[in-house]
């Protein structure tokens, strides 16, 4: 039978929920059309499993594109000179809470540059404002790398997730893309917050210039040992004003795959069907969602400012009002069988650990 061994393979880790190093190589390498409907369907029933139909929604809130960091592929990078920058304020970013809240969302992501503005008292009465106009909410952080004392005081004033990719696992491309970061650091950050006590989310970027199936067997591995709790993988897209402007995107294919991959690794974890994938493909969020994926992220900026935070060239929803964006999500939401969860949507392992009871699951 075609692709047999493969979907051996396939179907041993969906039942062991683990393989080894080699096998996961050799698996990522013979992973085509032929088992691709297989790997997608044993990861969408996995995450079925674990959190039924829903899928749970964050509003994102891009609150400043300033970035001392000078990653090659992101269109944020110091070195961009070309890019207009901006700084939301304190009250800007509560009047987005506010239209999130009315909106539904129960979870809210400040995403930003590293931008030395935002100090830990400044980013501390933030979160205290928002956790004490709406004590139902959850507030994630995707602020970069910061001291353990920063990290500490911010989740003691309120905050409950960190996002922070681990970018890549592998070390020489780590090296290669980051001329301003280290590669010990970063995962040393996530280390530091998983210890505080955030629900963390680690993750990476899937067709980066060189990047080897050894290394996303690398990638998958390091998520498997960390256990986070959310893992967000996406294409590498070029931006045309950075160094890689020239290389080709990451494939949709290919990021299913790992989607699919990291579900059957860490069938707890949050996966979300991120917006790169979006971009790559008009189905893609879509797409990630029946392989494995269960968490959507839709815009909650300023419409001022929505075309400033250009991580990569074309970023979709742009142009959208944030209530656009949460019904245009519904939509495809429902238009592949699922339904959108307005929940805080913690992870099944921090609701492990910290003893509450799962959501019942609605199949
Ligand atoms: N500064 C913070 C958060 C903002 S960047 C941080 O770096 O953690 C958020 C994510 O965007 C990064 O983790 C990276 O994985 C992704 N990203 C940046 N440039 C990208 C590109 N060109 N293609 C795809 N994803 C990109
Ligand atoms: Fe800055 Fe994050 Fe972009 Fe790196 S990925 S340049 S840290 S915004």
């Amino acid at each position: 039978m075609e692709g047999g061994p493969t979907n051996n393979l396939i179907s041993k880790l969906g039942s062991q929920g683990t393989l080894s190093r080699f096998e996961l190589i050799s698996l990522i390498d013979s992973l085509d059309e032929s088992v691709h409907q297989h790997l997608r369907r044993t990861a969408h029933r996995v995450r079925v499993s674990m959190y039924g139909n829903s899928v749970y929604v964050r509003g994102l809130i891009e609150f400043s594109n300033i970035c001392k960091q000078n990653c090659l592929y992101c269109g944020l990078r110091s070195g961009n000179k070309q890019l207009s920058r901006y700084r939301l304020s304190l009250q800007e970013i509560i009047k987005c809470c506010d239209e999130g809240y009315r909106l539904g969302y129960r979870t809210f992501v400040l995403q930003s540059g590293e931008d030395a503005w935002y100090t830990t008292d400044r980013l501390a009465e933030l979160i205290r404002c928002i956790k004490h106009s709406y004590p139902d909410t959850a507030v994630t952080l995707s602020i970069g790398e910061r001291s353990d004392e920063c990290y500490a005081r911010l989740y003691e004033a309120g905050a409950d997730r960190f996002l922070l990719r681990h970018e890549t696992a592998s070390r020489a491309l780590y090296d290669a893309l980051h001329p301003t970061m280290q590669f010990e650091q970063r995962r040393e950050r996530l280390q530091a917050l998983q210890s505080i006590g955030y629900q963390i989310g680690a993750g990476f970027m899937v067709g980066l210039p060189g990047q080897t199936s050894a290394d996303l067997a690398q990638d998958l591995l390091y998520v498997q040992e960390l256990q986070p709790d959310m893992i967000g993988i996406g294409p590498f897209l070029p931006h045309e004003a950075t160094p890689l402007r020239d290389q080709p995107p990451g494939t949709v294919e290919r990021t299913l795959d790992m989607i699919a991959l990291a579900r059957l690794l860490v069938p707890q974890a949050l996966i979300p069907a991120t917006t790169a994938m979006g971009t790559a493909h008009p189905q893609g969020r879509e797409l990630a969602l029946l392989a494995g994926a269960n968490v959507v992220m839709p815009n909650l900026s300023p419409m001022s400012v929505r075309d400033k935070y250009m991580l990569y060239n074309n970023k979709i929803c742009t142009g959208d009002e944030s209530a656009q964006c949460r019904f245009c999500l519904e939509r495809r939401i429902e238009a592949v069988g699922l339904y959108m969860d307005m929940g805080r949507g913690d992870s099944l392992k921090y609701l492990d650990r910290s003893g509450q009871p799962s959501a019942p699951l609605i199949p």
